[in-house]
């Protein structure tokens, strides 16, 4: 029996509100996308993988697609679900016996779970993973904005959809065909059922969640790192990273410092505004997740930095570190300068940087020191800090 995937990861996890589309957030150790995807690239009832994403990230598609042993073809999805569940469909193998659908926000599916669909739509002609109601089921009306319970409704025959969802390939053409010109769809399901087709019930997995929403994330995180080998504590798995930077004072700067601007003769030299207690701590948190540099991020030789607010640059910092599955759990740092005098602007740098990374003041420390009028940092030509950031899992 030839089976065809589709791995359907077309949109783009609005309602999760983070500016990295959904499928590429990480959950452990791999993104949500990658999870699913190999999930099907180890099945070995599965010989080829169709992967519907959005047409940007299909134009420049992460690498572990283009390693696989499996055949498989990337395409740029349409507007809907089924638009792009369609596109795909049309590049899968002419001579597959059946036809597996899944969503990639779902990456916990089991190989056994996939084995259990494909098998019973091979019998069947169309099945589906479902989860019978736990909670009891009310139907609701609403009048004028308030929901009231018009009847309770046996859960006995009530299912929740999941995938994976497989079909013969002849149900799945035709539910396609036929069902998409009665109007949207969630799942291909539904097309089957329009299309005149049964549909069997597989049990689903309650661990096969789909992640939609910001809890949905948090639980994944959780739930993968029960899945490591040996099931690591949350604290081996907090993280640190160190941040150093220095800049020259000079005339006809304003002196920028933890984003708080400071009366003085001099400034800091610099592309940026040049906050060196900033630009140390956006080090440290990128250091710490192991996410490179600020000059990798916001190179100096691109005009979109020159004069930028460094206080913008570190909350990106704290985003890029989220999509990589950590937030900062505290800042240490030591502003080293001869002049000004720190101690009267430090409470107001905490408070910049607190705000700016969306965390509390009382895990925001800035301490200043002076040089002892030894070195470029005593003569007063510059100001140097050292920063120290720890991360906790998200
Ligand atoms: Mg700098």
């Amino acid at each position: 029996m030839f089976v065809s995937a589709i791995l359907a990861a077309g949109g783009r996890g609005t309602r999760l509100g983070a500016p990295t589309p959904k499928q590429l957030l990480s959950v452990g150790d791999r993104s949500i996308l990658q999870r699913s995807f190999d999930t099907l690239d180890a099945h070995d009832n599965i010989h080829e993988i169709v992967v519907a994403l959005p047409v940007d990230i299909a134009a420049a598609p992460p690498g572990f697609l283009v390693s696989s042993r499996k055949p498989v073809r990337i395409v740029g999805g349409g507007a809907r679900r089924q638009d792009s569940v369609a596109l795909a469909f049309a590049r899968t193998a002419a001579n597959a016996d059946v036809v597996v659908i899944h969503d990639a926000a779902r990456p916990f599916a089991s190989a056994d779970l996939f084995t259990r669909v494909i098998l019973a739509a091979s019998r069947g002609g169309a099945a589906i993973a479902a989860l019978q109601a736990q909670d009891t089921v009310k139907e609701a009306t609403t009048a004028a904005g308030i929901h009231v319970v018009a009847k309770t409704i046996s859960r006995d025959s009530i299912y929740l959809a999941q995938t994976p969802q497989a079909f013969t390939r002849q149900v799945l053409a035709e539910a396609i065909m036929q069902g998409s010109s009665l109007g949207v769809a969630t799942d291909e399901a539904t097309l089957a059922e329009r299309a005149g087709h049964p549909v069997r019930l597989v049990d689903g997995e309650a661990s096969n969640i789909k992640i939609t929403t910001e809890h949905d994330l948090r639980v994944s995180q959780a739930m993968a790192r029960g899945r490591e080998p040996g099931a690591r504590s949350q604290e081996s798995l907090l993280r640190i990273g160190t941040g150093y930077d220095l800049h020259r004072l000079g005339p006809g700067r304003k002196l920028i410092i933890g984003g708080v601007e400071i009366s003085h003769e001099l400034g800091l030299v610099g592309h940026s505004d040049a906050d060196v207690l900033c630009h140390a701590i956006t080090d440290a948190i990128l250091g710490a997740a192991a996410q490179g540099d600020i000059g990798r991020h916001f190179p100096d030789t691109d005009p979109a930095w020159k004069g930028a607010d460094s206080i913008g640059l570190l909350k990106r910092a704290v985003e890029i570190v989220r999509t990589a599955g950590f937030v900062v759990s505290n800042i240490d740092a030591v502003v080293i300068a001869e002049r000004p005098k720190m101690a009267p602007h430090i409470d107001a740098m905490r408070r910049k940087l607190s705000d700016a990374m969306g965390i509390d003041i009382s895990a925001v420390s800035v301490k200043g020191k002076t040089n002892e009028q030894v070195g470029a940092l005593g003569r007063n030509e510059a100001i140097a800090v050292h920063a120290i950031a720890m991360l906790s899992p998200l």
